[in-house]
């Protein structure tokens, strides 16, 4: 039994270091990814459900890794955050994002709101406002053209100073979001207090629509009480005409979903809103 005893411990001591060491390489990589610009952004339209126009796009970043080809986000940001290179990883997304809506506006396109997903590391760094002024000031985009979806375990982890540097930021101009609304905890109380023109329903309330009468229930609340505030509400992950149907129904004001189109790259957008105009 000692012998077992002894072996175990030496493959568990074997096993932790060599998962120390595989994280400290993922963590060396993504610094590489940063320093020669390995990531990309795409973008997935928002559809407006009365008018049919794509007023907006979220910008989702992707890794394009030298040997394990495109790497999801949930792959990388958890370590990113952990780490804090999700402070020069946003930097990064926030200024593409801006340039390359502004890009967009030259070209002649109608104007359209990007939204950037934020951490709560970022957020909460000091210099945060600033950060997102100096994105603004460098690529020329005006502030109503941005928008920034926070979460609401990001604003929880301290509502007080979450509501002061929403307040900063809406003095800017910039547009504010609740993402993945439903999946948190946030009072009625709160909810009120915060400076946010949309209410982002997360995809899980979604997916089982419309045959899922406790999402059914649970999408249909969500829509009532975000226009009891004056939010104006999204529905994310639609991917079939019926989700559409029943969100048209229940009054949602808009969609974003595979049902529209997957996340693209800055070019195939460029195409996709140019198709009624030009
Ligand atoms: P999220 O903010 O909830 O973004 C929506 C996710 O759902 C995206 O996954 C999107 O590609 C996916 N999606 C959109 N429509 C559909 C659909 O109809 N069906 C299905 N099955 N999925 C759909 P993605 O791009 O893998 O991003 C995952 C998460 O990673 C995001 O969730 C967001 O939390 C985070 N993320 C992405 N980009 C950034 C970023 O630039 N910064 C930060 N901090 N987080 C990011
Ligand atoms: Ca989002
Ligand atoms: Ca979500
Ligand atoms: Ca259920």
């Amino acid at each position: 039994a000692k012998e077992i005893g002894r072996d175990a411990v030496q493959v568990f001591t074997f096993e932790l270091a060599a998962r120390a060491h595989e994280k400290l390489e993922r963590q060396e990589e993504l610094r590489r990814a940063l320093a020669q610009t390995e990531f990309f952004l795409q973008y997935q339209p928002q559809m407006d459900l009365v008018t049919g126009r794509i007023f907006a796009v979220e910008a989702l970043i992707r890794w394009r890794h030298p040997e394990r080809g495109i790497v999801s986000p949930g792959e990388f940001i958890p370590l990113a955050e952990e780490t804090g290179l999700i402070g020069p990883i946003g930097d990064w997304t926030l200024r593409t994002a801006c340039r390359q809506n502004k890009a967009w506006q030259l070209s002649g396109l109608p104007p359209i709101v990007v939204s950037v997903n934020v951490s709560a590391r970022q957020f909460q760094e000091r210099d945060w406002v600033e950060r997102v002024a100096a994105a603004l000031e460098e690529s020329g985009l005006e502030a109503r053209y941005l928008e920034l979806e926070l979460t609401e375990s990001l604003i929880m982890e301290d509502v007080q100073q979450a509501v002061e540097t929403m307040h900063r930021l809406e003095q800017l101009g910039v547009h504010l979001a609740i993402d993945d609304f439903g999946t948190g905890y946030s009072s009625l109380s709160s909810l009120k207090r915060f400076p946010v023109g949309r209410l982002k329903i997360d995809r899980s309330f979604v997916k089982d629509l419309p045959g899922d009468s406790d999402d059914a229930a649970i999408a249909t609340a969500v829509i009532s009480l975000g226009h009891l505030l004056q939010l104006r509400v999204i529905a994310e992950g639609v991917e079939t005409r019926e989700q559409l149907d029943f969100l048209r129904a229940a009054g949602c004001d808009e969609i974003q979903g595979y049902y529209i189109s997957r996340p693209i790259d800055a070019m195939a957008l460029q195409a996709l809103l140019c198709l009624p105009h030009c």
